[in-house]
């Protein structure tokens, strides 16, 4: 193995010495390949160049293998790329580009800066377009969640909330506007997923999330999004997602702190049970109307859960499983803390 490369290496140097094009030196290497192949195939066991060259041929076949496969990623990814720019370019110059693949031309440019991202590429987007996200709340949370993520491009969002349009929601629930005071929140947010990406399939529940309903509504999505505002609601939200095996993203903010976090037990995260076990005492468990909040405060705590969906739904980065992401919005401090499973939880610690 060290010595094939070894050779690949002087070959590689001696190409570079040689200002030798960089197709010409990977053709040598894949003679190289080649050759050495060859050797595993014709040798006989134990011989002393088949040794020092692997030794097997079905190492350098898993080898070629992964090879191709990452060519073949980056190829994808370059003709996605490549056609992301065409249209713009067609744009740019008026002239009709034919469409391909499972998006049209004019969601390929309504997704061209997201598709240009090698973590997302074409297909996160198609996993983004594939992704049923139910969102509980449609309030100063939901808001940016379901702006963004409509944004995006996430196939269908779900919105359960039992509420109207209140004026004292218009400083921190920037999804509705002040037409629309008086109308459930669901179909105010709807209007305004519509206006700005068709393409979602919208679906509002005016109603409240109840232990009756919440098993059967979560086994038609994929990933919960708990936007909630009270300890029993999440603990409901909680519990049906660790019956049903549904991730939930999570955030809360209380004042001018907010935390989010990813709960997941069927894939090693703890769940809402595991950290908060007890409901608070009445005078710890104050809501946004007893304790007030300044209105930007749930819309950074809802765009990173935004943020986090995505990478979920991509598999991009590095997401929230097992750490709780803390922000101070009075002091502009961030901080991370581990947060573990509860063997003796109530709620997932028999799965
Ligand atoms: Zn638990």
């Amino acid at each position: 193995m060290l010595f094939v490369a070894f050779l690949a290496a002087v070959l590689w140097g001696i190409g570079a010495l040689m200002r030798v094009p960089h197709a010409a030196r990977f053709y040598m290497l894949g003679l190289l390949f080649v050759i050495v192949l060859a050797l595993q195939i014709i040798l006989p066991d134990g011989h002393p160049l088949r040794e020092a060259t692997g030794g097997s041929p079905a190492l350098w076949l898993m080898i070629a293998g992964g090879v191709v496969l990452g060519l073949l990623y980056r190829l994808g990814w370059q003709q996605l790329k490549r056609r992301a720019e065409a249209i713009e370019t067609a744009r740019a110059e008026n002239a009709p580009v034919q469409p391909t693949g499972p998006f049209s031309d004019e969601e390929l440019e309504r997704y061209a800066r997201q598709i240009t991202l090698p973590d997302i590429g074409g297909g996160g987007q198609r996993a983004l377009k594939e992704a049923r996200v139910l969102v509980v709340g449609a309030g100063g949370i939901g808001s940016p969640v379901l702006l963004y993520l409509a944004g995006a491009g996430v196939g269908r969002l779900g919105i359960i909330d039992p509420d109207t349009v209140a004026l004292s929601n218009l400083h921190r629930q920037v999804i509705h506007t002040d037409d629309n005071q008086g109308m459930p929140k669901v179909f105010s947010a709807q209007q305004a997923v519509k206006a700005l990406n068709p393409h979602v399939d919208l679906r509002p529940y005016h109603r409240a999330l109840t232990p009756e309903i919440a098993e059967t509504l979560f086994n038609d999505y994929d990933l919960i999004l708990d936007g909630t505002d009270t300890y029993q609601a999440r603990a409901m939200v909680g519990r049906a997602a660790t019956a049903t095996g549904r991730p939930v993203i999570a955030g809360a903010i209380s004042a001018w702190e907010g935390q989010v976090t990813i709960y997941d037990p069927a894939d090693g995260a703890p769940c809402f049970a595991c950290l908060f076990p007890k409901a608070p005492s009445p005078d710890m468990a104050a809501t946004c109307s007893q304790t007030g909040v300044i209105g930007a405060l749930p819309g950074v705590i809802g765009t990173m859960m935004a943020v986090e969906t995505i990478k979920h739904i991509t598999g991009a980065g590095q997401g929230l499983r097992g750490r709780m992401l803390i922000y101070d919005a009075l002091h502009a401090e961030t901080r991370n803390v581990r947060v573990a499973r509860r063997a003796d939880c109530t709620v997932c610690g028999d799965i």
